[in-house]
């Protein structure tokens, strides 16, 4: 395949509600999306959803941005690649740019083919992916109380609460006793605790929740093991799992029982995958974690999320828990669900007057 045109196109978007986590505020989102144009016409989508604050695993947007421009794309149009499973194969230096580059080369692949990505990466006879939503943390417990109960009556049936020293017991006791028992509870830390905080997590197992997601340092496997020996609630690792070989010794330290994969974390859809198959070869359960995609990087996670190695609800809720207007027609959650696009590729694009929108910046990077 030759590559006719380059661009990457970033799209301010207003978030409905400010995304606290105990690493950092997420109150505005920038959609950064890379498209490809094949010399076919066909143009791919792939989404960067590196954060303006990098606090997630220290890839910021612009770094991120410079990486694709500057290393990952001009490695794409001067010929030194077969394929987008040649960007996926190299160690990933920065996950979520090549995840970004390496999706939209996924997206040309499959609307070539004329398949749903989801022939690539998941299972394509699967039309809808019950989903779940994530609260974040509110400086008032009744606040994350009220969000719980509004995710539950929107239909969601697994709500995440976030998680950190000094904002645990009481919000998971609260939250628990407020949802039905039948919606299921899961905490996510993000890496906010250490080992002198073993014996305290302990309070999980009396709350019926159905996991605590990275409680310790994304390098801190040690305390993750100890803690998975010492409760029943299971051990979800999310940061700690960037790359194949991560997984691999996460299982064989007894590290968790559950892993969240993320295809922009760990660097591609076929890293994901090789995860995914990973974690169903070991009796590791799994599921997608989001990142505040929009609805191109979110298309590309449901796809995935149709992979039978997913045993667990994902995090991947409908445009309008987190954007005043989406860039993409919105996902709407039906019964619980979100429907997976059936169309070629990821089998959505950016609507019109997202990308005529004057605060969408359009930069050509590659023309031929
Ligand atoms: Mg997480």
């Amino acid at each position: 395949m030759r590559i006719d045109r380059v661009r990457i196109i970033t799209v301010p978007l207003q978030l409905v509600s400010p995304l606290r986590t105990s690493q950092g505020d997420h109150s505005t989102r920038t959609a950064t999306l890379v498209e490809i144009t094949a010399d076919d016409g066909t143009v791919g989508w792939g989404e960067n959803v590196a954060p303006e604050g990098g606090f997630y695993t220290g890839e910021t947007a612009d770094l991120s941005r410079a990486f694709m421009r500057d290393v990952l794309i001009p490695g794409l149009v001067n010929d030194s690649f077969e394929d987008d499973e040649d960007l996926d194969d190299e160690e990933a230096s920065m996950p979520m740019a090549d995840h970004a580059v390496s999706s939209a080369l996924a997206d040309i692949e499959m609307r070539q083919r004329g398949l749903p990505l989801a022939a690539a990466v998941g299972r394509p006879d699967v039309r809808t992916v019950r989903v779940g939503a994530v609260v974040g943390m509110h400086d008032v417990l009744d606040d994350v109380v009220a969000e719980a109960m509004q995710r539950v009556a929107d239909g969601y049936t697994r709500i995440k609460v976030k998680i950190a020293p000094g904002r645990d017991v009481d919000v998971v006791a609260a939250v628990r006793s407020a949802i039905p028992a039948s919606v299921d509870l899961h905490v996510d830390a993000n890496g906010a605790y250490d080992a002198s905080d073993i014996r305290h997590l302990a309070f999980l197992d009396a709350h019926n929740v159905g996991l605590v997601e990275q409680p310790f340092a994304h390098n801190d496997l040690a305390s993750h093991t100890r803690l998975s020996k010492s409760i029943v609630t299971p051990v979800c690792l999310d940061e700690s799992v960037e790359t194949v070989l991560d997984a691999m010794d996460a299982i064989a330290t007894a590290a968790c029982s559950v892993i969240n994969v993320k295809p922009s974390r760990v660097g591609g859809f076929h890293q994901a995958v090789a995860i995914l198959r990973l974690c169903a070869e070991n009796g590791i359960d799994a599921w997608i974690g989001g990142m505040l995609e929009s609805g191109i990087g979110r298309a590309g996670c449901l796809a995935l999320a149709t992979h039978p190695a997913c045993t667990m609800t994902p995090d991947l809720s409908a445009s309008s828990r987190y954007f005043v207007r989406d860039v993409t027609e919105p996902f709407v959650l039906v019964d619980g669900c979100l429907t997976v696009p059936t169309g070629p590729g990821l089998g959505v694009e950016p609507l019109p007057e997202v990308l005529e929108d004057p605060a969408t910046a359009i930069e050509t990077v590659f023309e031929r």
